[in-house]
């Protein structure tokens, strides 16, 4: 199957979730996880028209930029070392992985007057050890502290759920993540307006649309794997 066709059929997915749980498909942005995939198929993405393009590491995620950058709107989805932060500022729009101050302070000293970076902030929410994230209880306490960082802007709270067999049991972390964005949007904070939620790949995107999903990362149902 090609990108295009597979795009259609999640486009198709996406819509019956939508409709059974009384939401606007366009509310749910489909993020192109294209980390296992080429340079070539990134293009028939965005050519297909996918707008958003998700990437993990650094290094494939600038030889992408570089080579097709201004054709989308790109999300840097992976853990981040303060280090690298130089490599993808002024290129990728969004970070999912905001897990720690001092990258909060990395990317506010790169970025550029006028230039911000769109952070969710990423909660482990299973509390699974293998993944990164705050805890639920420290994220309003780190929201807190980023208003010292006036190029971070908090547009929402990112999760990943274990894989599980049965997609349903990721429900409760989803749910979880949506009553924290919900109590962080409480605060009407002016750099943490908090309104999106990024969860949901391949396997249980239905579950996280149903629970409030706003962005959901697709790698292997939709551009496949290399
Ligand atoms: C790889 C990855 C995805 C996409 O995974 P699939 O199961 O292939 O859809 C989503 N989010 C993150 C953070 C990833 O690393």
């Amino acid at each position: 199957m090609t990108v295009k066709e597979r795009f259609s059929q999640l486009q198709k997915k996406i819509n019956d979730v939508c409709e059974s749980c009384n939401r606007d498909p366009s509310s749910v942005q489909i993020v192109a996880v294209t980390k296992y995939v080429s340079m070539e198929t990134t293009a028939e993405a965005l050519d297909a028209g996918l707008l958003h393009i998700g990437e993990n590491r650094t290094e494939g995620a600038v030889q992408k930029w570089n080579g097709l950058g201004d054709r989308g709107i790109w999300h840097f989805i992976g853990s981040l070392q303060s280090r690298k932060v130089k490599e993808i500022t002024g290129k990728f729009e969004y970070l999912h992985s905001l897990d720690r101050l001092s990258l909060a302070k990395e990317l506010d000293k790169r970025l550029e007057d006028g230039q911000v970076m769109k952070c969710f902030v990423q909660v482990n929410v299973s509390g699974e050890q293998s993944k990164s994230g705050l805890t639920p209880g420290e994220v309003i306490p780190f929201i807190n502290d980023l208003a010292d960082y006036p190029r971070i802007v908090i547009v929402g709270l990112m999760t990943m759920a274990p894989f599980y067999d049965d997609p349903e049991l990721t429900r409760p972390i989803f749910r979880k993540l949506r009553e924290i964005r919900d109590s962080v949007q409480e605060l009407e904070l002016a750099h943490a307006p908090c309104k999106e939620l990024s969860m949901g790949m391949s396997n249980d995107y239905h579950v996280a649309i149903e629970e409030g999903a706003t962005f959901i990362r697709i790698g292997s149902a939709l551009v496949g794997k290399e």
